[in-house]
């Protein structure tokens, strides 16, 4: 039984999780967020992430699953292993963190579940990204059913972002009032570099060729 309107946001400090979290505030009664160290390379995601959360009077909780790079390395949780500016034709970029984004799912429906909350939403979005097989629209209904199962409570997975590109991403932030917080308190930077970022790393240009285009789309 749904009883209230009352969300997790699965919030990294990045552009769309951000957005996420402005857009549920917008939506729901009640806004919580939740954060994970799995052991990433730039510690300063889970700080902004907190900030933000403050910024918006939500709750945030960070939790540790950093045994996630006890299993698999990847360029965004080894320092050794630099992010691949060329995704090579056919495979996944070396930013991939397999399992990733099931895990996280899990662990929000597990909050979710001892607050009663029975929304999730994730910045997740096939439209303009690396093909990541977990931010797939199929994968996001499947992860629903499955939680819903195994916690034998109904939740609803929201995936705002879906389908749309970066520069409706921002378009969105615009809606919700927040354009100038997500364009300054947030990093998407490989690099780990907030705001505008290093300019030059896969996730920076994606961001910036995105705001221009919303930007000029408005003039
Ligand atoms: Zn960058």
């Amino acid at each position: 039984m749904k009883t209230n309107k009352r969300a997790v946001v699965l919030l990294s400090g990045g552009q769309d999780s951000t957005t996420c979290l402005f857009w549920a505030k917008r939506e729901f009664d009640e806004v919580y967020a939740i954060g994970f160290d799995y052991g990433q390379k730039h510690k300063k995601e889970n700080a902004l992430a907190k900030e933000i959360a403050d910024m918006a009077g939500v709750p945030f909780k960070l939790v540790s699953i950093d045994s996630l790079s006890q299993l698999h390395h990847n360029a965004l949780t080894d320092s050794s292993i630099e992010v691949c500016h060329e995704k090579p034709e056919g495979e996944l970029p070396n930013t991939f963190v397999p399992g990733r984004n099931l895990i996280f799912l899990t662990y929000a429906a597990i909050y979710a579940y001892t607050i009663d909350a029975h929304h999730l939403v994730t910045g997740v979005s096939e439209a303009d990204y690396s093909g990541y097989p977990d931010c797939r629209n199929n994968f996001a209904r499947a992860a629903n059913v499955a939680i819903s199962l195994a916690l034998d409570t109904e939740f609803e997975v929201h995936t705002p972002l879906m389908w749309l590109d970066k520069s409706e991403v921002w378009k969105l932030s615009d809606e919700l009032g927040v354009l100038d917080l997500v364009r300054e308190k947030t990093l998407t930077c490989y690099n780990g570099i907030p705001a505008d970022g290093c300019g030059e790393c896969p996730a920076c240009k994606l961001r910036r060729a995105g705001l221009q285009k919303y930007l000029n789309s408005k003039k």
